[in-house]
C-alpha cells in the first residue's frame, strides 16, 4: 500500500479562510498580542509568520519586543497590561524565554480567557477533564488533519509517542475526548515497536529524525508526524522514516507541509474563538 498524503498546507489554508470569513462578519477586529523577549532568530521568524497570517485573517496584531535583559517582573507587568486591554483577545508569549524568567509563572499570569496558546493550567485542566476550552495550537492542528483526512477516531487504537505538555499530553487528551483508545509512549516505554504495530493512529512527537521505522506501522494506519528536525545537510525531516512508513500507512503527513502550517492556522482560530467568547459575535 502507498499512503495518501495529507496536505497540511491546503487544510491550513482552508481553516485560515474560514476564520477570515467569520472575522469579516464581526463588528470589531479581534486582537492578538505577541510578546517576544530577546532575539532568538527562530522565534523572530515564527512571530513574522504569525503577524502575516493574522493580517490576512483580518485580526489586528501587535508585537511587543522586549530586550533579552527583561526581568520576570517587568514581563509580568506587560502581561498585566495586555490582560486589562479590552482590544486584546489573545496573548501569546513566544517561548523559549531567557533563562532568568520562569516560563510557568508567565503562562500562569496570562488571563485564561486570552490564553490562545492553551498552556494556562485552567485551560490544560479543562482539556484533561474533556471540557471545551482553548486548546494548544499544534495538538488542535493534529486533530484537524485527522478529521480532514477522514480518519475514523472513535474506537480507534491511537498511540501518541511523546508526553510533552506542548504536544504529546494535549494530543492524547484530544484523542481521548474524541473516543479513541489512547496509549502514550515515551523514552521509558518498553517495546515501542510492538505498541506501534497495534495502533490504527500513530502520532509522533519525539524530536528525533526518522525515528519511527516503516516496519512498526500497521498496514493502513494513519501516521501524523509532528517532528521537525534539521539534518546536517540542512534538510528538514520529521520523526518518522517517511518513505518506509508511507509504503505501509493508509494516510501520512509530510514534513514540511504537514502539521507545521496547522499550528499558525489554529492560532488564528483560537484568537477568533477567544474574541467570540469575550465579546460575542
Ligand atoms: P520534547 O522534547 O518536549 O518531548 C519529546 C518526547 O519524546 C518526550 O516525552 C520524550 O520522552 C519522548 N522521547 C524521546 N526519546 C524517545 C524514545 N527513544 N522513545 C520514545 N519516546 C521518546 O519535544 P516536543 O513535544 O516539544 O516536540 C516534539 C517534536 O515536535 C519536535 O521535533 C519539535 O520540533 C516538534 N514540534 C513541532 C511543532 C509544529 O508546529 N509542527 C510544534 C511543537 C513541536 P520522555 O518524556 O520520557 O523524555
Amino acid at each position: 500500500m502507498t499512503a495518501r498524503v495529507i496536505d497540511g498546507k491546503a487544510v491550513a489554508a482552508e481553516l485560515r479562510a474560514r476564520v477570515a470569513e467569520r472575522v469579516a462578519t464581526l463588528s470589531f477586529r479581534p486582537g492578538l498580542a505577541v510578546v517576544l523577549v530577546g532575539d532568538d532568530p527562530a522565534s523572530a521568524v515564527y512571530v513574522r509568520s504569525k503577524d502575516r497570517a493574522a493580517t490576512e485573517a483580518g485580526i489586528s496584531t501587535r508585537t511587543i519586543r522586549l530586550p533579552e535583559t527583561t526581568t520576570e517582573s517587568e514581563l509580568l507587568r506587560v502581561i498585566g497590561g495586555l490582560n486589562a486591554d479590552g482590544n486584546v483577545d489573545g496573548i501569546l508569549v513566544q517561548l523559549p524565554l531567557p533563562p532568568a524568567i520562569r516560563a510557568q509563572a508567565v503562562i500562569e499570569a496570562i488571563d485564561p480567557a486570552k490564553d490562545v496558546d492553551g498552556f494556562h493550567p485552567l485551560n490544560t485542566g479543562h482539556l484533561a477533564d474533556g471540557m471545551p476550552t482553548l486548546v494548544p495550537c499544534t495538538p488542535a492542528g493534529v486533530m484537524a488533519l485527522l478529521v480532514a483526512a477522514g480518519v475514523p477516531i472513535q474506537g480507534a487504537r491511537a498511540l501518541v509517542i511523546g508526553r510533552s505538555t506542548i504536544v504529546g499530553r494535549p494530543v492524547a487528551a484530544l484523542l481521548l475526548a474524541a473516543d479513541a483508545t489512547v496509549t502514550i509512549a515515551h523514552s521509558r516505554t518498553r517495546d515501542l515497536a510492538a505498541e506501534c504495530r497495534r495502533a490504527d493512529i500513530v502520532i509522533a512527537a519525539i524530536g528525533r529524525a526518522a525515528f519511527v521505522s516503516g516496519d512498526w506501522i500497521a498496514p493502513g494506519a494513519a501516521v501524523i508526524d509532528v517532528g521537525i528536525n534539521r539534518l546536517d545537510d540542512g534538510r528538514l525531516v520529521g520523526d518518522v522514516d517517511y518513505d518506509a512508513c508511507a509504503e505501509r500507512a493508509g494516510v501520512i503527513t509530510p514534513v514540511p507541509g504537514g502539521v507545521g502550517p496547522m499550528t499558525i492556522a489554529c492560532l488564528m482560530d483560537n484568537t477568533l474563538r477567544a474574541a467570540l467568547a469575550r465579546r460575542g459575535g
